[in-house]
């Protein structure tokens, strides 16, 4: 039983200066954490009990599809990030140290490289495979911006999983398994959430999707359909695109002098007062935009041209998740002095196969369709572009800034971009760790197959903020019993002996039942700071035994619908456990 008179807890009044969501402000005033650095925090005894109901739930899920759990280190030496290459990928996110010696160390912001040589040193046949193994262990980011308390921690707990396969059916079969019992963990917890691609396949067609608590704090913009359960981040998500038409079923192409044109806007009034046939708008000019790449391990830059359609922003991070890991900027003046074919204002795809310049569009773009765009002559214009007629890219991505109402390719009803926050990642990784570490097994025939592994991330501590987050009210916290650091929470109030008597007898009958009970024993605070403290603490039942009992009656409080129950003192015990089970 958890006794406030003798319970490690403050709770604060006023809202902590640095707080800028609720779950923070909540967390820091009734006790659960304090702040001890930028993203990084102490966990007290409410706090520490929500956090480990949270790791219950996820041990137990994780056993149900057989994963095993081990323990690493946080301190790795640097040689076996040098390895997979991440010690320099990682950047300055990695906290980095010494050892008396002058060696190299680094603290784990994932684990992947010890999972897989860990394995290694272990396995060998394919008779061992698969494997599923998991920890749940203290990471550690030098994140850009710690904000938002916990939600992003520089020190925070992660369950971390890897599955190890031989065949990529195997893999598919542990990703569904683990996709699987985050459903579980994440309905368990109480969590709203909504599973999003997090990669449109541009990567080999590997699967990954985050699992994403919306809330508007949320730091991640995800897209979801109004309609059917399609989400995804703005990195991968598609959109449906008109129907294809047919490229021969347009005027032929005429080139225009379109001088003193400098913005859209402009070209479209030009356009129309040239009787063209035909009323335009932004949406039918096709809008070029000149970056570079540059590939992995490559130290030269490529010019690459994308067309989206005039009235439509470019959204070059969507663009940078589709090619990694190539690297994508914009190209400035002195990349584009390499292709002296590209007039700047007036690039069209007319002569970029020729040019040798790579050309992608939007799927916006689509076969067949008719566009006004540059004509690679200063102060000219072209309509009637025509894709599949006069220009033919090289390939689509999708690259243009998604907006409220574009339409689910799924279903075809409107998309809406919604805030949340990421609990977790279920990740197809493949051979690129075994194969930076050789690991392989011996098949039948004795031949070395090289392993095909998943990643999967849970946030624990994350995930505790993130359900202060989803359910707090104006008043406090509101747990979900699953996490609550107890059932029911007891108030005794007044001066009267006799109100302590039968408020201990009731905790003590309760947790003799097996219920679990915080008690507000405490003498001489007034009622109102205790209710207050009820309603911050957040624990689901609250019961008040106070002036009632001269009646014969106790209160029993439903601290989310705030319903209240008067219940015999006699009955007390059962009521209360049967409100707790319910
Ligand atoms: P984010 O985009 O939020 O930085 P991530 O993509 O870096 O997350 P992963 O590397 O996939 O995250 O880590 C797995 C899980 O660990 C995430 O889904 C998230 O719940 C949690 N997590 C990641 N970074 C932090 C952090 N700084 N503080 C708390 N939890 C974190
Ligand atoms: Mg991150």
């Amino acid at each position: 039983m958890l006794r406030l008179s003798t319970l490690f807890l403050r709770t604060l009044r006023d809202d902590p200066a640095d707080a800028e969501v609720p779950s923070h402000r909540l967390l820091v005033r009734a006790g659960y954490v304090r702040r001890v650095a930028p993203g990084i925090y102490s966990w007290l005894p409410l706090g520490l009990a929500v956090l480990n109901s949270v790791e219950r739930v996820v041990r137990e899920e994780m056993a149900s599809i057989g994963s095993q759990e081990v323990h690493f280190p946080a301190l790795i030496p640097r040689e076996i990030f040098e390895a997979s290459g991440r010690w320099a990928d990682y950047g300055d996110a990695l906290f980095r140290l010494r050892d008396r010696k002058g060696a190299e160390y680094l603290l784990g912001p994932t684990h992947e490289e010890l999972f897989t040589l860990l394995v290694k040193g272990e396995y060998s046949s394919y008779k061992d495979y698969p494997l599923s193994l998991y920890q749940i262990q203290t990471k550690f980011r030098d994140e850009a911006r710690p904000r938002a308390g916990i939600l992003r921690g520089r020190e925070f707990i992660m369950k971390d999983s890897y599955s190890f396969d031989l065949s990529d059916e195997g893999l598919a079969a542990s990703y569904k398994a683990h996709r699987d019992a985050y459903e579980r963990i994440f309905t368990r917890l109480g969590f709203d959430y909504r599973i999003a691609f997090a990669m449109s396949g541009a990567m080999g067609g590997s699967a990954s999707e985050e699992f994403l608590a919306p809330t508007p704090s949320g730091e991640d913009t995800f897209v979801q359909c109004t309609n059917c359960d399609y989400a995804a981040n703005t990195e991968a998500v598609e959109i449906a695109a008109p129907a294809p038409h047919d490229p021969t079923d347009h005027d032929a192409q005429q080139v225009l002098d379109t001088p003193d044109t400098p913005t859209i806007q402009t070209l479209v009034d030009r356009l129309n007062e040239m009787d063209l046939g035909k009323e335009f708008t932004a949406a039918d000019t096709l809008k070029n935009v000149v970056l570079k790449t540059r590939a992995p391990g490559s130290d030269e830059w490529e010019l690459l041209v994308v067309g989206v359609p005039g009235d439509r922003d470019v959204d070059l991070k969507r663009i940078g998740g589709q090619l990694e890991p190539t690297e994508v900027e914009q190209a400035g003046p002195e990349d584009l002095a390499q292709a002296p074919q590209l007039v700047k204002g007036y690039i069209g795809p007319q002569i970029l196969a020729d040019a040798k310049v790579r050309y992608l569009v939007d799927p916006l773009v689509v076969e067949g369709s008719a566009w006004v765009t540059g004509a690679n002559q200063l102060d000219r214009h072209a309509a009637f572009v025509v894709r599949g007629r006069d220009f033919t890219p090289d390939g689509e991505i999708g690259a243009v800034e998604i907006r409220d109402g574009d339409l689910c390719s799924r279903c075809g009803s409107p998309l809406k971009i919604s805030r949340g926050i990421e609990l977790g990642h279920v990740f197809q990784l493949g051979r690129k760790f075994a194969e930076a570490f050789g690991l392989t097994a011996l098949d039948q025939n004795g031949k070395p197959v090289t392993v095909t592994m998943g990643s999967y991330g849970v946030g624990i501590t994350r995930a505790v903020a993130a359900l202060a987050e989803q359910t707090h009210d104006e008043k406090g916290l509101c747990w979900p019993r699953i996490v609550a650091p107890a059932d029911v929470h007891i108030v005794a109030t007044g001066k009267d002996d006799a109100v302590f008597e039968a408020a201990t007898s009731i905790a003590d009958g309760l947790e003799a039942g097996g219920v679990r009970v915080l008690y507000d024993d405490r003498r001489g605070v007034s009622p109102g700071v205790k209710f207050k403290d009820a309603e911050l603490l957040g624990v689901p039942t609250i019961v008040i035994v106070g002036k009632n009992l001269a009646d014969g009656v106790i209160e029993l409080r439903d601290r989310r619908t705030d319903e209240r129950t008067d219940v015999p003192v006699a009955d007390a015990v059962d009521a209360i456990a049967a409100a707790v089970r319910s």
